[in-house]
């Protein structure tokens, strides 16, 4: 049994989204993109840190010949995007021409994924898409197009599933929301 509250360096969390429900939902996902991508070998490109769990999750719910390969991008410090996104490990492979779907945690303000799609854009794939597992709808700044979108929340910090706060919560099955003081 999960969690109710937890605490994860100064701040209180408490649970929001449990793992049987994500599970659930990127099994629902899986379904969709394997409709989508039948016979064309598309390569999953997990965005790190936050998304190796969902990516890996993800993969696997996939019932279609597939590549993944890494990428490291960083724009949060603490609970706030810092606007400036670092591209900290370049994609390894050859994309061209190849059909591209973005494995990304959670697209907040969208800056850093409107980015990486520009310069992934460069590299001339046959197409991209956008699997994010969390969309903070009311957050965005740079609107983005996101395909395969898991949960709509609220502008509400998040851990867990792959998502740290300050470097923690990363292996919590089940996603906590900041805690309001009161
Ligand atoms: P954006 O550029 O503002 O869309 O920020 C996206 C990145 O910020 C994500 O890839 C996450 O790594 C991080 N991020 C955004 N919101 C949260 C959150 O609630 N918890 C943890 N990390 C977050
Ligand atoms: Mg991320």
């Amino acid at each position: 049994m999960e969690k109710k509250t937890i605490s994860t360096h100064d701040k209180n969390f408490e649970l929001y989204i449990s793992a049987s429900e994500i599970a659930t939902r990127v099994a629902e996902l899986g379904k969709n993109i394997t409709k989508d991508y039948s016979d064309k070998n598309p390569i999953l490109v997990c965005i790190l840190n936050g998304a190796f769990v969902f990516a890996a999750d993800l993969a696997r719910a996939l019932d279609i010949d597939c590549e993944i390969s890494f990428t490291k991008l960083s724009s949060y410090s603490g609970l706030k995007s810092t606007g400036e996104v670092a591209v900290i490990l370049g994609l390894d492979i050859s994309v061209e021409g190849r059909h591209l779907i973005i494995v990304e945690d959670i697209v907040d303000t969208g800056i850093t994924m409107n980015r990486f799609l520009k310069q992934v854009n460069l590299l001339k794939p046959a197409s991209v898409e956008v699997a994010a597992c969390f969309v903070k709808r009311d957050s965005i700044i740079d609107p983005v197009e996101i395909k395969y979108s898991g949960f709509n929340i609220s502008d509400r910090f998040i851990i867990g599933y792959g998502l740290d706060y300050n470097g923690l919560g990363r292996n919590l099955p089940d996603v906590y929301g900041l805690k309001q003081p009161v």
